[in-house]
């Protein structure tokens, strides 16, 4: 095995790297989760993750990856044999559709090409067909990680809205909050699952649904068999700040500061950074002449940028050599994906110089993997980066044509 010096560099969209901040505050003894020392924290980590999802409503913490998470958010609100309305955007829609299949839940998959996001006027008119209101829930992957595509879930929103639709909407934000501009009450969202160890810069192990009272009401008549997932099970002793069994206390410690880390920041500056540095990794790969999976503009993931391997050039050969050699760990191809992309994470805990060794290891790793490419990306994104930061602006609607 190779030995390297230096820090490893962890580029794939989650989990994302850990800032040092966050490690040190977790590096505590564990305390006795009945107390009220305890009580503090979880009354901290239970208001402070509300500003983050953006809701003045309940945001449930569970001892879990996001799968757990988005498991909470089915049993809590479907019915089997009820119908829902998913789309296709890639290998996360994918996973989840299948998770839903098996609660005896009928799936309609509205299918997609995995380069562009859920499409707001298909969703509209599919729903607008439902004259019956037979779709219960329309559940949609926010940032799908597999192809660095972010769907625009204010339009999604606005196209139930304009339906007249009394569907519930469930949004996958697992690798979209706290790095892209989410609004759940604004949105009018009634589940938003996320987890930690993405956009929060936490190790993995913490699930989140925020929830709407309509998805609340729904838990109250709906019939899924739960335990462990059961919203209402939470929410009596989080109202003292407590959790119905053992919570993964320090990393509740870990949230605490990664929450005071983003608000001190600024949501919005959280926000335009992320925007900034997948602009300028688009610079790169555009200089390098391959091309990114993402095909609409509009749909640019601020997260991580999917890039295609030009035929014949396997991705996880190019990603072998580039770990190898260089210590970075660049994010695979997945499903029908596999060899054919590359993912470069830029998310959390990442600043301009951070992205720049990120971006030195890929045009290196080209090279080495004799990849065609124009060399002077890195330099292509610099550029970019000595241009002004731009003032903020919700993602979708400033696109940044590179
Ligand atoms: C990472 C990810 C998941 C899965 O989360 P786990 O913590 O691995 O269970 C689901 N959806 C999206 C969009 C993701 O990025």
């Amino acid at each position: 095995m190779t030995r390297h010096q230096g820090r490893h560099f962890l580029q794939i969209p989650g989990p994302s790297p850990v800032p040092d901040r966050v490690l040190r505050a977790m590096d505590m003894p564990v305390i006795d989760h009945r107390s009220a020392e305890f009580a503090e924290l979880g009354r901290a980590v239970l208001q402070g993750s509300q500003k983050v999802f953006k809701t003045a409503g309940p945001v449930i913490i569970f001892p879990s990856s996001g799968t757990g998470a988005w498991e909470a958010c089915i049993v809590n609100t479907l019915s089997p044999g009820d119908k829902v309305l998913m789309v296709e955007t890639g290998h996360f829609a994918t996973l989840w559709r299948q998770m839903v299949a098996r609660w005896g839940i009928e799936v309609d998959f509205l299918p997609g090409d995995w380069r562009h996001g859920a499409s707001p006027g298909e969703v509209g008119a599919k729903l607008a067909q439902d004259t019956g209101h037979e779709i219960k829930a329309v559940m949609v992957v926010h940032n799908e990680t597999s192809t660095g595509v972010t769907s625009r879930i204010s339009d999604i929103r606005a196209a139930i809205d304009e339906a007249k639709h009394p569907a519930l909407l469930l949004v996958d934000t697992i690798s979209s909050l706290g790095s892209v501009d989410y609004r759940h009450d604004e949105w009018g969202v009634d589940v938003t699952v996320s987890c930690s160890q993405k956009g929060f810069m936490l190790p993995p192990g913490l699930g989140f649904n925020a929830i709407s009272e309509k998805a609340r009401a729904a838990g109250k008549t709906n019939k899924m068999p739960r335990s462990y997932w059961d919203w209402e099970e939470m929410l009596k002793p989080n109202a003292g700040g407590f959790f119905p069994y053992t919570p993964a206390t320090n990393l509740l410690y870990g949230l605490r500061e990664a929450i005071a880390m983003l608000l001190e920041e600024g949501l919005d500056a959280v926000f335009s950074r992320h925007q900034r540095l997948a602009a300028a990794t688009r610079a790169a790969v555009k200089h390098w002449g391959l091309e990114v999976l993402c095909l609409e503009p509009a749909e640019y993931s601020p997260v991580l940028t999917a890039v295609l391997m030009p035929p014949g050039h396997d991705a996880d050969q190019f990603r072998r050599i580039v770990l190898d050699n260089y210590n970075m760990s660049l994010g695979a191809g997945l499903s029908k994906l596999v060899g054919k992309v590359f993912r470069i994470g830029h998310l959390g805990e990442c600043n301009e110089l951070t992205l720049l060794g990120a971006l030195s290891g890929v045009e290196l790793g080209l090279s080495a993997a004799g990849v065609p490419h124009r060399a002077g990306g890195v330099a292509a994104a610099m550029a970019y980066l000595e241009g002004p930061v731009e003032a903020n602006a919700p993602m979708h609607l400033k696109v940044v044509d590179i």
